[in-house]
């Protein structure tokens, strides 16, 4: 018996040393500490044995298994060791390659035109609200003012779905919805940025879909100074302190009295040049004192309320603070146009 588990020992020693993997250490503990291996049997024949050599060959037993598990457990950790150095050995990086340059995205001139124009906004208590492209012709024209026969309409024909459903040809119809929201309660204080479209034909100014964020503020005693001071303070915040501003009257269906404004001309300072064709002026946007009949049908007594309300070109904007000479540039998507706006952010 004593020769027997020697024999074992040396057997299973050989065994563990030549294991070249750890399914084969597995293996090895399988065969020579399992249920059914040598050492159990051993033990499990003991009672067959003379009762003074009980205790002997039981030591034996267990100094045998102990011995064959350390190395066991020995081995599992060198091939272990082996096994995550071969695997860092051939996934190695080979660091003399040049590297794969990533591309990395940047915001639209748009959308950071829209953003610095909610921003400013935002910090004036005004909220930002959005609608539907998809219009009624009410809330796109009659809720402003502008009944089917009011010749403005010829200037923003647009793309019709149905008689009564056309994509909105301005973000107007957001203030209706709002003004109809608020049930003849004020204050209102809103910015409405979005896509419109018109049935135009593209060139260097015009696009049949583009960009308006339109402002409307209703409450008692909103006078036309408060417009005057919120569009100058706009032009200086996003065209510079150095710009003056100029209101001319003009006629919208939706304000009375209805307005333009201009900026100086930053190329040539007021003095006049091709960009602002001579002028020394360049035309921003429109605006005005919300019209009583639009306050009266969208649920405001005009003898109480008053309010003013502007719009304004995204793209007008865009193009005259980076200087983009062509409309469709910010449609086509060319990232060579694109990129050039990565470095100001
Ligand atoms: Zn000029």
């Amino acid at each position: 018996m004593k020769e027997r588990l020697e024999q074992l020992r040396k057997e299973a020693l050989e065994h563990i040393e030549g294991a070249k993997d750890l399914k084969e250490i597995q293996q090895i503990r399988i065969t020579y500490l399992g249920k059914k291996g040598p050492i159990t049997d051993i033990l499990r024949g003991m009672k067959n044995l003379a009762p003074e050599e009980r205790p002997k060959i039981g030591a034996l037993a267990n100094e045998v298994r102990e011995t064959i598990t350390e190395k066991i457990e020995k081995k599992w950790k060198e091939l272990e060791q082996a096994a995550i150095q071969r695997k860092l050995a051939e996934e190695s990086i080979d660091v003399t390659l040049p590297g794969r340059k990533m591309t990395v995205g940047n915001r639209h001139p748009l959308t950071r035109v829209i953003e610095e124009v909610e921003d400013l906004f935002i910090g004036l208590g005004y909220t930002v609200a959005e609608g539907p492209e998809v219009e009624t012709d009410y809330y796109n024209f009659e809720a402003l003012n502008i009944p089917k026969d009011h010749p403005a309409r010829d200037m923003q024909d647009s793309f019709y779905i149905t008689n009564d459903l056309l994509m909105r040809t301005q973000t107007s119809p957001v203030q209706a919805r709002t003004m109809e929201k608020a049930k003849g309660k004020g204050p209102i204080k809103i910015i409405c940025p979005g896509k419109t479209f018109r049935r135009d034909n593209d060139d260097a100014t015009h696009s049949h879909q583009f960009m308006q964020i339109e402002g409307l503020v209703v409450d008692e005693n909103i006078r036309m100074s408060d417009l005057y001071g919120t569009l100058e303070y706009f032009a200086k915040k996003i065209f510079g302190n150095d710009r003056q501003i100029r209101l001319r009257p003009s006629f919208f269906p939706f304000t009375e009295p209805s307005l333009e404004m201009d900026i100086s001309c930053k190329i040539c300072g007021g003095k006049g040049c091709h960009v602002c064709k001579g002028s020394g002026w360049i035309e921003i946007l429109g605006a005005g004192m919300v019209h009583p009949n639009v306050l009266r049908m969208n649920g405001f007594d005009p003898e109480k309320y008053s309010g003013f309300a502007f719009g304004v070109g995204v793209e007008r904007i865009a193009m005259l603070k980076y200087g983009i000479d062509d409309i469709r540039h910010f449609y086509t998507n060319d990232v060579r146009f694109l990129h050039q706006f990565f470095q100001k952010d």
